[in-house]
């Protein structure tokens, strides 16, 4: 179950919010796009709160890609 926080944050679209209880996993991975130009950027967090795992994309060509779910964590209650 998402916290109301993760729940409210905009999928899908080009944007680089996000909210307070996002822990960032690991590095910042670099998508290099031989001769097209500005490379994209993977970024993955998980919600101190709810669990729920993210990844932010911030590419420069897809106005679609920002925040989308990678895990969704099932209430055991
Ligand atoms: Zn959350």
């Amino acid at each position: 179950m998402q916290c109301i926080l993760c729940a409210s944050l905009p999928v899908n679209v080009r944007t680089s919010r996000m909210h307070e209880h996002l822990v960032q996993i690991g590095l910042t991975q670099r998508i290099a796009r031989p001769g097209k130009g500005k490379a994209a950027w993977i970024t993955h967090y998980a919600c101190s709160q709810c669990h729920t795992e993210w990844k932010h994309t911030d590419d420069p060509y897809d106005r679609a890609a920002g925040w989308s779910i990678d895990k969704e964590v099932q209430c055991a209650a």
